[in-house]
């Protein structure tokens, strides 16, 4: 799936404009750079290319979702809703605005279900965080309807789908923010970075103040350290490298789907020779961006049979039920409620009480859909040998 397949000399040369300007940060400096602002550009680059007036970018997706909720004003005693299959980092930075995440079932389409999102909604929750995982489409439609029944915001977590939509909107453009990943092994990557977008300019002005001290960035005399604040910050920086190899990285998007789209399509027809197997529901085919193939057996049972064949033949696919990041009976710690605060918080209050169990076996229908399925990451790159080992592999699980 990885912006890193495609990592080139483009990236070379917006990088080498910031080594000849030796402005490594992204604000002040103005005799220096000459006029050379590589994170603006790449946020507004972004902003534009999802179809929305504002973007904020940060060092990482985990700090993208953490300012996105400081910037909504979530906080403690606060509930944020998310699905039970998402990557650890959605509710870590629940947990470190003091919020505490509730978890909901996903349905067929492997993200989260609105209808088990409403029963879980109470007087507490001040936020909903549904998952565009690998790559397609929640039903947003459904939860925002939902979420506009109850008046609370819906931020979309982003991470695993830059440059997907839903009927014509980019994934991350229609809550009121939406946040990104460009870790090493997402879909497009600045090394670590991260991105936060939305239409909203209140929202906006409080991120981009909450994610560097405070400061206003307003152009004034005295420069930066001559502004007021608002209310306390933290450091989220993202640096001009990562502005500018985002910027080489973001250019090459729509040809990574593309290339994704045509090997996803190849890995779909060898697929197809598995007795029983159905595909994912994909709500926007065209709308895909194709970092992932998951497809299921009837049973749990066949499932695991077929991908020990599989494995076999050099071909495994991710089986997600039995992975300790993506899903949530296998988060241990969480479960447990292991945390190295020595209060025990977020899991304890300060007066030692729990304020929150996690029982493993909350998610039956979730447990029941991913015990099915088996995932395959779709490279940018499909060479012939590999596409013949997968094709291999699969007459063999076929014949079992
Ligand atoms: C990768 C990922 C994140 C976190 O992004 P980082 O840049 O690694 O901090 C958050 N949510 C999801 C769903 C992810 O896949």
């Amino acid at each position: 799936m990885p912006g890193f397949e495609v990592f080139g000399e483009e990236e070379k040369r917006q990088a080498m404009d910031v080594f000849d300007t030796g402005v490594l940060f992204r604000y002040e400096f103005a005799a220096q750079r000459r006029g050379i602002y590589k994170v603006r550009e790449f946020e507004e680059a972004f902003a534009a290319y999802c179809g929305v007036r504002y973007a904020q970018a940060v060092t990482s997706g985990t700090a993208a979702l953490k300012v996105a909720m400081a910037a909504l004003g979530i906080g403690p005693g606060d509930e944020v809703i998310t699905q039970g299959f998402t990557f650890v980092a959605t509710w870590e930075a629940i947990f470190d605005i003091g919020a505490l995440p509730v978890f909901t079932e996903i349905d067929d389409t492997l993200n989260m279900d609105p209808v088990d999102l409403e029963k879980k909604i109470n007087e507490r929750t001040r936020l909903i965080i549904p998952v565009h995982m690998m790559g397609s489409a929640a039903r947003m439609q459904e939860i925002k309807a939902v979420a506009d029944r109850h008046s609370i915001p819906v931020l979309e977590d982003t991470a695993q789908a830059p440059g997907a939509s839903l009927n014509g909107s980019k994934l991350g453009s229609m809550g009121r923010c939406g946040t990104f990943s460009f870790d090493p092994v997402k879909t497009i990557t600045t090394g670590e970075g991260g991105m936060i977008i939305t239409d909203d300019e209140d929202l906006w002005r409080n991120m981009s103040e909450y994610h560097d001290h405070g400061h206003d960035h307003a152009e004034k005399p005295g420069g930066r350290g001559a502004d007021g604040r608002r209310f306390i910050g933290f450091n989220y920086r993202m640096m001009e490298l990562q502005g500018a190899i985002g910027l080489a990285q973001l250019a090459k998007l729509d040809d990574i789907v593309k290339r994704q789209k045509e090997n996803k399509e190849l890995m779909r027809q060898a697929v197809s020779r598995l007795p029983g197997v159905s595909f994912r529901n994909q709500l926007d085919e065209e709308g895909d961006s194709a970092t992932f193939l998951a497809f299921s057996l009837p049973t749990a049972a066949q499932a695991r049979e077929v991908n020990k064949v599989l494995n076999e033949n050099g071909a495994g696919a991710v089986y997600f039920a039995d992975n300790t990041w993506h899903f949530y009976p296998k988060w241990e710690h969480l479960l447990a409620g292991s945390s190295v605060s020595a209060s025990g918080w977020p899991f304890k209050a300060p007066d030692g009480r729990r304020r929150v169990i996690y029982a493993p076996d909350i998610l039956p229908q979730s447990a029941a859909v991913l015990g099915r399925t088996l995932v395959y990451q779709v490279p940018v790159k499909l060479g012939a040998g590999r596409r013949e080992e997968i094709e291999k592999a699969m007459a063999a699980a076929a014949a079992v």
